[in-house]
């Protein structure tokens, strides 16, 4: 996925102007990005929808940066999609705090009830007890003991002979009498959804109701993840989801379907085998790496700092292309009466703020009906070629506007000083440019 949408971002980023053709190109590649990732086809269709809607808007296509606009607005969709904000663990007013693992077989149950044990000693204190109640294979017992080894956490096992139910039971009684304050449930999987799987968890919930039932699944499973969270939340009712198996090969199309098809946050994120390897969920941070673009968050911030400046944005490729003409010049002219002098404008520029003479570009108020006066006698020849006008076409040009030779030639002089300086600017635009990764 995030190969995909790079590969379309890198293509959008640098755009100056985004047209609705272009928002519509890069939500084709998007949504193909999001289907090839295995997100749920109804989820990919109202995120476009969205994301189209956001992008065409008008405050995107006049902003400075319209490509990091629609970028930032596929990023916040994307961070919402996946629930916003970081969700934490929800804890028992009265101890101990119950919480259930489900999922299927090989999902990553085991290991994350230890990983979470592990997390609850460490980062919140507690006191944890582990409970094996996959009664299916003895393998499954002897693990989590192996686990609770590692960790030096006591694990609560009475083999595979007693029903999960009385496991649960007997392990909810000494948990009060040992004084843990969380009991970790580590239910049996299996292949695929299956009733009597159903009824058990269903019956360990009728013991004690959970603060917290969390699915686990295995990241890798594609569009099945959506189905398999669909099955266990209508059946068992889930509160969270663990990813794990995320520091894999995975195409992450799970994290980004679960939570809008269940409306169950995801809580953490399994990164390892190793006991260490689990970590809160943020959105942001997932929504960032999937897009790769840690180091473009300044640019989108700035973007956003500098939303209707269209004005500017032209006149800086003028800049760069060395095109400024007295068309332009003109054209600003009746700009600034709207937008302020032109040396503010100037100075929104990269590396303006480092130009000397910056000063010298200031223009009169007052001066303005002169100028432009003196620009439309202009032939389009002079306009464009200043060096032209010699002292003929100057004074035709003075008799034109009914301003004297002066005044035309302190015009032709700004226009020069400012030539010179757009020359020097752009220079350090673009050396401002490779050092911020612009591209
Ligand atoms: P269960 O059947 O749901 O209890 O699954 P297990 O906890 O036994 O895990 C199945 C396999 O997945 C084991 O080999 C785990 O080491 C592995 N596993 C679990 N979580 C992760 C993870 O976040 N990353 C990686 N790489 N492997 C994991
Ligand atoms: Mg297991």
């Amino acid at each position: 996925l995030a190969e995909r949408l790079q590969g379309t971002i890198s293509k959008i980023k640098g755009k100056g102007k985004v047209t609705e053709q272009d928002v519509k190109e890069m939500m084709r590649e998007v949504r193909f990005a999001l289907i090839e990732a295995d997100v749920n086809l109804k989820v990919v269709k109202s995120f476009i929808k969205r994301v189209s809607e956001r992008a065409i808007g008008q405050d995107v296509m006049k902003s400075l940066t319209p490509g990091q606009q629609v970028i930032k607005i596929v990023k916040d969709e994307l961070t919402e999609l996946m629930g916003g904000e970081q969700s934490p663990i929800k804890f028992s007013q009265k101890p101990p705090t119950v919480i259930l693992m489900v999922g299927l077989q090989g999902a990553g149950k085991t290991t994350t009830t230890g990983k979470l044990a592990n997390v609850l000693r460490k980062k919140y204190n507690r006191k944890p007890l582990l409970v094996a109640a996959d009664i299916y294979r003895p393998a499954a017992i002897k693990q989590l003991q192996t686990l609770g080894d590692q960790l030096s956490l006591p694990v609560f096992a009475l083999g595979t002979e007693v029903s999960p139910v009385d496991i649960v039971r007997q392990a909810l009684e000494h948990a009060k009498e040992e004084h843990h304050d969380v009991v970790l449930i580590d239910t049996a999987g299996r292949l695929h959804i299956d009733e009597n799987l159903m009824q058990e968890l269903k019956d360990i919930r009728a013991l004690r109701e959970p603060d917290e039932v969390f699915l686990v699944v295995d990241s890798m499973t594609g569009q099945d993840a959506v189905n398999v969270a669909n099955s266990f939340n209508e059946a068992v009712g889930i509160t969270g989801v663990v990813l794990t198996k995320l520091d894999g090969d995975t195409r992450g199309g799970a994290a980004l379907s679960i939570r809008s098809v269940t409306e169950k946050p995801i809580k953490f994120v399994g990164m390892g085998e190793k006991m260490d390897a689990l970590e809160p969920f943020h959105p942001e941070r997932m929504a960032s790496r999937i897009l790769g673009m840690g180091d473009m968050m300044s640019l989108i911030e700035k973007a956003q700092a500098n939303v209707d400046e269209e004005k500017a944005r032209e006149m800086e490729e003028k800049f760069r292309t060395q095109s400024f003409t007295f068309d332009d010049f003109l054209d600003q002219m009746s700009q600034v009466k709207k937008m302020g002098p032109l040396d503010e404008i100037l100075k929104m520029l990269p590396g303006a703020n480092k130009i000397k003479g910056l000063e010298n570009a200031k223009i009169d108020d007052k001066q303005i009906g002169h100028i432009e006066a003196i620009i439309l006698s202009m032939t389009p020849a002079e306009k464009t070629n200043p060096e032209i006008i010699n002292s003929s076409r100057k004074k035709r040009i003075a008799k034109g506007s009914g301003c004297s030779v002066q005044e035309i030639n302190r015009l032709l002089k700004q226009f020069e000083d400012m030539k010179k300086m757009m020359k020097q600017m752009t220079g350090m635009t673009q050396k401002g440019k490779k050092k911020m990764k612009l591209p």
